[in-house]
């Protein structure tokens, strides 16, 4: 049980961020949820949480493109919780364009949400961590920390970036009981994966039916989407103290992706 730990969880309003909290506020952790929405959808899902174990669950809503923000939300669960337990580095999104047409400020966005606000949420955490003697840092890499696909450049490249974080932070702190690992899924039916639809049709010249079976379960030798609640299952175990000495690692669960 997770009961008495904290977890903040980024980009959790919606997809495998919401999975991750639901998983964690049913193991009786304290859950810290972030992300964009509307206001009274967000506030139903706050409460729902906390009625799954009785721990609490605070919503604190801020842009994590902006380093300011970043601090203002761990601020704002040091000040609930004391600090936190479980980071999980999820907030990300995603742009589909060949390099030469790549809004420059399509690949700042990206740089910023998908790679670094990882590092920021990272250093401000790490000093209750250490101190607890326990942490558990988590990242929602992807299949594309480890292999790339056109069109992409910007999400592959702060995700190939956000592994080789994550195996440095797992070498600094592994002496201080504190974790640092990647979970790669592969594709997850999520609006991230939906709303990539009209462009890959675009710069591919493709039919939705042809990006769905061709494209992206094209790679994925089960022919299914992974489930976020699989993907969910996966930091769960990484929480647990069996995989006390699972850290620096990079775990697929992308239905035989990376295996080709
Ligand atoms: P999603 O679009 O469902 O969720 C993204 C979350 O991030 C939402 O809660 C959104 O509000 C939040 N967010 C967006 N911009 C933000 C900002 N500036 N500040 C704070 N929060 C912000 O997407 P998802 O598919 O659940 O993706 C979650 C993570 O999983 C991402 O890092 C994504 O790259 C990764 N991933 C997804 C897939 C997939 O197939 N869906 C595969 C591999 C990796």
């Amino acid at each position: 049980s997770l009961t008495g730990k904290t977890a903040l969880v980024t980009g959790s309003t919606s997809g495998i961020g919401l999975a991750y909290a639901r998983a964690l506020a049913g193991e009786g952790a304290n859950v810290v949820i972030n992300g964009f929405g509307d206001a009274d959808a967000i506030e139903k899902e706050r409460r729902e949480l906390e009625a799954l174990s009785g721990a609490r669950a605070l919503y604190s809503g801020h842009d994590l493109t902006k380093t300011e923000e970043i601090e203002a939300m761990m601020r704002d669960a040091a000040q609930a919780f004391g600090g936190v337990d479980i980071l999980i580095n999820n907030a990300g999104t995603q742009h589909v364009a060949p390099v030469e047409e790549f809004p420059v400020e399509k690949w700042d966005l990206i740089i910023a949400l998908n790679l670094s606000s990882a590092f920021h949420t990272t250093r401000l955490a790490v000093p209750y961590m250490k101190e607890r003697k326990w942490g558990r840092i988590i990242q929602t890499a992807s299949a594309h920390s480890l292999v790339a696909s056109p069109f992409k450049s910007a999400y592959v490249t702060a995700k190939h970036g956000l592994a080789g974080f994550t195996k440095t932070i797992a070498l600094e702190l592994a002496t201080s009981g504190v974790t640092a690992n990647c979970i790669s899924p592969g594709y997850v039916w999520t609006p991230l994966v939906e709303n990539q639809i009209p462009d890959t049709m675009k710069a591919r010249g493709l039919t939705r039916e042809q990006v769905m079976n061709d494209v992206l379960l094209a790679g994925q030798p089960t022919k299914q989407f992974v489930t976020a609640e699989q993907v969910a299952a996966m930091a769960l175990f990484l929480c647990s103290d069996a995989a006390a000495n699972v850290t620096g690692a990079n775990l697929s669960v992308d239905g035989g992706w990376t295996a080709q």
